[in-house]
């Protein structure tokens, strides 16, 4: 499971997460939508350590953390619990699929080449792309170069997925098998955060959602709440436009 306690960030005098407090049971799907600027990669790369928070609790499986008194260590363990999957893909240009499947494997996990290349090879099955696991990431679709991505965030075996945007990228025809994929990662009982656009899948895919307007929580609730019932004017604007 993931908690956040009164979690906040800012860059310069720009708050970009004020005080959000938000909890992910194990296996449960929470979606968080927003206008651009919102915050909502600043909420994930802040889960991943990728930027740190500037205040907050955060529990990640059975370890909690106030980020005032994190030391390094503690900060890589508990990035260890995480994988992000990302818009742009982020793959090593010059490394396979293999090998950018494996990179986390050898480096974060510490597992030798013989332990890692079989894992590897089942999170590039389990997706779809065992039969490129050879291919540089240039030589493949991006669509392939997402399952690729995916594949290795699977591999670690995370306490928690957080997808920033995973179909933003695409062209629309490679849109639904990403989502199909997704949806069959929720459906193993993942943990996930997930950011998108894509407002029917997150109808369907999500425990709960989350509006975030200007770094605040503006409403949150079940997906028929949020998508066919929202209360806030906010939230209905922004709803309305993807109709
Ligand atoms: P979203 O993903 O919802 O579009 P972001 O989390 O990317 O929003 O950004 C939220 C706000 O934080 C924006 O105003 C953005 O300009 C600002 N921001 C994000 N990252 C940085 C950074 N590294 N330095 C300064 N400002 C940033
Ligand atoms: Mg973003």
């Amino acid at each position: 499971m993931l908690k956040l306690e009164n979690w906040s960030k800012s860059f310069n005098q720009n708050t970009v997460l004020n005080n959000i407090n938000l909890e992910v049971p194990t296996g449960n799907v929470l979606s968080i939508i927003g206008s651009s600027g919102s915050g909502k990669s600043t909420l994930l790369r802040t889960v991943n350590f990728l930027e740190p928070a500037d205040q907050g609790i955060i529990q990640i499986g059975t370890t909690t953390k106030d980020v005032a008194e994190i030391n390094q260590q503690e900060i890589l363990a508990l990035r260890r619990q995480t994988a992000m999957v990302f818009q742009n893909y982020a793959l090593f240009s010059k490394k396979t699929a293999l090998e950018n499947v494996m990179e986390n494997l050898l480096m974060v996990k510490r597992m030798t080449l013989s332990e890692a290349k079989p894992i590897a090879e089942h999170y590039l099955e389990i997706v779809g792309m065992k039969d490129r696991m050879n291919y540089y990431p240039n030589k493949l679709s991006g669509g392939q170069q997402q399952r690729v991505g995916i594949a290795r965030a699977l591999a670690i075996e995370p306490e928690v997925i957080l997808f920033d945007e995973p179909t933003s990228a695409l062209d629309p025809e490679l849109v639904g098998g990403i989502l199909d994929l997704i949806m069959k990662v929720a459906h193993e009982k993942t943990t996930m955060l997930l950011v998108t656009h894509e407002m029917n899948f997150a109808k369907q895919v999500s425990d709960h959602v989350i509006f975030l307007d200007k770094g605040n929580i503006a409403e949150e609730g079940t997906p028929t709440q949020i998508f066919d019932h929202p209360q806030n004017e906010r939230t209905r604007q922004f709803i309305r436009g993807f109709d």
